[in-house]
């Protein structure tokens, strides 16, 4: 290995040639390891914890799901597509079982000997060499840095790991106990005591669902009216009624259409259980998958509140003017993206709003610089990663082998950071709705840039 001269704090550079750095072996990470291996490239994979999995592997400090997870998007409509899940495993399979995939697919594709586990990656900087990275690691638990140059960076270093704490007046002064979702981990938390949960996505409902059967009372806080699909449509996981949709080319007014008559025949009314009229259209945001919350508000063991105006001491007022006086509040109010290794204009992500990248994958600025995962999509995000890191394969290779070609591409497409992937008009005012997209509008996008790979 080439030694180059100091890097940023003095030390040696190790070059690594034209290999590849990929952050973090969750599922984004492992798939991008075995797409780029299997393009030719040489990988380094660098994982903060000891084992595989991410989010999905509920021993990591960081991990967001909790005892009763299970898939929204149903087995097909999640896994990789040359790595199907089991056939004995259920629609919406429960984390468990994602960790047993991930663990599976690394051992599968011999990925682990690419990984560095127990390694931080702390600072990813252009280097000196055009295209070229350094990147900066070290343990996890501590130890002295090194740097290694790179030809390419892939970060896949999730977006549900860093709670995202609300700022609510009163909140500091509030005597019960106040926990955000990543550190709701099991139901016994909640049993036999009085419990507000706050945030209508699909994790605040699962943790009402849990209160309601756990819990002494349960309040739940939403700031909207939002669409509750059920788990099951017309007798199928309700992401391959929808795709069923797309493929028969149904136009986007047939099937909300169609989506709402179910809902009517099933659910009816929201406001008959408490609930808000949602205040924008099916399909206008990332749909809350969840059967059983209607079935727990229409028993009473969920009390529906509007949002939370205020912390006392001793209780929450809510924008009504009602209140509550709940032992623990579980504030499932998601998550911030953060890359604190990298600066934010390389990822457009400089005016706070959410990164600017080509097709929600590239730096606009560095074609070496690559986000695979950031996105939430209308269905499972894996199939959508297996594409997105194997366009970024083919593109590097394109790099390589034709310079000149892939600059006139590059700057061809120099506008596709401003493009939307949906179908239907998207909110992105707030942070939860930043990455949505349409897996077929998304899928399609990226198909046509392999294809012009191909053909370059
Ligand atoms: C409750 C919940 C339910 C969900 N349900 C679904 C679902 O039904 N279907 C679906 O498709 N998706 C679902 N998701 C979303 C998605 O599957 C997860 O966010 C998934 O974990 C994304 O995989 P990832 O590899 O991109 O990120 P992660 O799983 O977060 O993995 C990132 C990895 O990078 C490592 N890392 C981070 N920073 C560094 C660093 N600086 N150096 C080294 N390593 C680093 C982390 O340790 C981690 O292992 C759900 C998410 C949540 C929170």
């Amino acid at each position: 290995m080439t030694v180059h001269g100091p890097g940023p704090g003095g030390e040696p550079v190790y070059d690594r040639g034209g290999a590849v750095c990929v952050i973090g072996a969750g599922g984004s990470g492992l798939n991008a390891i075995k797409n780029l291996r299997e393009a030719g490239f040489s990988v380094d994979c660098y994982e903060r914890e000891t084992t595989v999995g991410g989010g999905w592997n509920w021993r990591h400090d960081r991990s967001p799901v909790y005892a009763t997870t299970h898939l929204i998007s149903s087995k097909p409509f999640t896994q990789f597509p040359d790595f199907p899940m089991p056939d004995d495993w259920p629609d919406y399979p429960h984390h468990s079982h994602l960790l047993s995939y991930f663990e599976r697919y690394a051992d599968h594709f011999g990925l682990r000997e690419h990984i560095w586990f127990g390694t931080e990656v702390t600072d990813v900087v252009p280097a000196p060499q055009e295209r070229h990275w350094d990147v900066t690691i070290r343990g996890a638990r501590g130890g002295e840095p090194r740097t290694l140059r790179y030809g390419a960076v892939v970060v896949a270093n999730g977006h549900n790991w860093s709670p995202r704490w609300p700022d609510v007046e009163g909140i500091d002064t509030f005597r019960g106990q106040l926990l955000h979702s990543s550190g709701y981990k099991d139901p016994a938390q909640l049993r036999g005591r009085k419990v507000l949960v706050v945030g209508g996505g699909n994790t605040g409902c699962d943790v009402a669902v849990d209160a309601a059967q756990q819990a002494a009372r349960c309040w739940h806080s939403t700031r909207r009216g939002y669409w509750y699909a059920p788990k099951y449509a017309m007798g199928r996981p309700a992401d391959q009624a929808n795709d069923l949709m797309r493929w028969l080319r149904l136009p986007l007014w047939l099937r909300r259409w169609l989506f709402t008559r179910v809902l009517a025949a099933t659910t009816g009314d929201y406001r008959r259980f408490g609930l808000r009229r949602p205040d924008h259209k099916l399909f206008e945001t990332h749909p809350v998958v969840n059967s059983q919350l209607t079935y727990y508000l229409g028993h009473g063991a969920i009390t529906p509140v509007p949002d939370v105006a205020r912390f006392a001491r001793t209780h929450v007022e809510f924008t009504d003017g009602s209140t509550a006086d709940p032992d623990v509040v579980v504030l499932a109010t998601g998550y911030r993206p953060r890359f604190d290794f990298v600066d934010p204009d390389l990822l457009g992500f400089g005016d706070g709003g959410p990164p600017q990248l080509r097709m929600q994958l590239f730096s606009r600025t560095h074609p070496t610089l690559a986000v695979a995962g950031l996105v939430q999509p209308d269905g499972g995000i894996f199939p959508i990663v297996h594409w997105q890191t194997v366009t970024v394969a083919r593109w590097l290779r394109l790099w390589e082998s034709a310079p000149e070609r892939a600059t006139t591409l590059w700057d061809k497409h120099r506008h596709e950071a401003d493009r939307q992937y949906s179908s239907a008009k998207v909110d992105r005012s707030s942070p939860r709705h930043w990455f949505e997209l349409d897996h077929v509008v998304y899928l399609r996008a990226l198909q046509d840039a392999l294809r012009e790979l191909e053909a370059a």
